[in-house]
């Protein structure tokens, strides 16, 4: 599933290759039942306009421009965008198609159909329709500490959970825990404000690793969890060997050994 660095990648995308060009028209792609798409009245509202930004918030990807409107995707489990042009044809999985003044095209593609598409005034509206939390490359640690405090749960599903922190999914959460040493299932309130700290860090360093190889996995270092998710490989960090479990209905990556309790 497209989390931050996916999502941040594909921003970059849309930024390169299909900002300050008129919308001549916005189609719907193939096969676009059971999937949420914008209708014919809001994809004409994006005719005659320009994206002139190509924002991100958490998993979510905004191109727009001051005035509005602006078209609002969510990825879901696969879904991504292509800028191309239109003699090379429409890709694959193509939901839903801005064509601009001329050849250049942009597509929304989702083979699974867990993603949307749709028209919305502002990013801003739509952050607080979802109950987003601050995009998690945004806090600084006093933040991040104060977002994930509170409650009962599991650290991993407070990771998880877009209303505290927007942008950490499965992947990368397991990726924070497992090089901070915390094990998934430990309760939020065993953590000392160190090892929330230490989570801070990690996570930071992990996503804006990861957008700097526009999450490209196998730029990625060779110690990461990243390249060993799968029971019974040899943890990178110590003697152990790799376990999944499910934490909060997700299945989860770890090392028993060195991924440990509450401080
Ligand atoms: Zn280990």
């Amino acid at each position: 599933m497209p989390e931050l660095p996916e999502v941040e990648a594909l921003r970059r995308r849309v930024e390169e290759g299909a900002l300050n060009r008129t919308i001549e028209r916005v189609d719907l792609g193939n096969d676009t039942s059971h999937i949420d798409l914008p209708g014919p009245d809001d994809r004409g509202r994006l005719e005659g306009t320009q994206f002139t930004e190509a924002r991100r918030h958490g998993k979510y990807l905004f191109a727009g421009s001051k005035s509005g409107p602006w078209l609002a995707l969510h990825m879901g489990m696969a879904g991504s965008v292509r800028v191309y042009d239109a003699a090379d044809g429409n890709p694959d999985y193509a939901r839903l198609i801005v064509a601009f003044e001329g050849e250049r095209r942009l597509a929304f593609r989702d083979p699974r159909k867990f993603g949307w598409a749709k028209v919305v005034e502002t990013p801003e509206d739509e952050i607080a329709a979802h109950d987003l939390g601050p995009d998690a490359l945004d806090l600084d640690r006093d933040t991040f500490i104060s977002r994930l405090s509170g409650g009962r749960g599991a650290v991993k599903s407070a990771l998880l959970d877009q209303s505290r922190i927007a942008g950490i999914g499965n992947l990368w959460a397991d990726e924070t825990l497992y090089q901070t040493g915390i094990a998934p299932d430990v309760k939020l309130p065993e953590l000392a404000d160190g090892q929330i700290a230490d989570l801070h860090r990690a996570a930071i360093r992990i996503l804006r690793t990861v957008c700097d190889t526009d999450a490209t996995y196998s730029e990625l270092p060779d110690a990461w969890l990243i390249h060993r998710r799968e029971t019974g490989r040899a943890c990178s960090r110590c003697d152990g060997k790799i376990e999944s479990k499910k934490v909060g209905g997700r299945t989860s990556y770890y090392c028993p050994d060195h991924q440990g309790g509450g401080g």
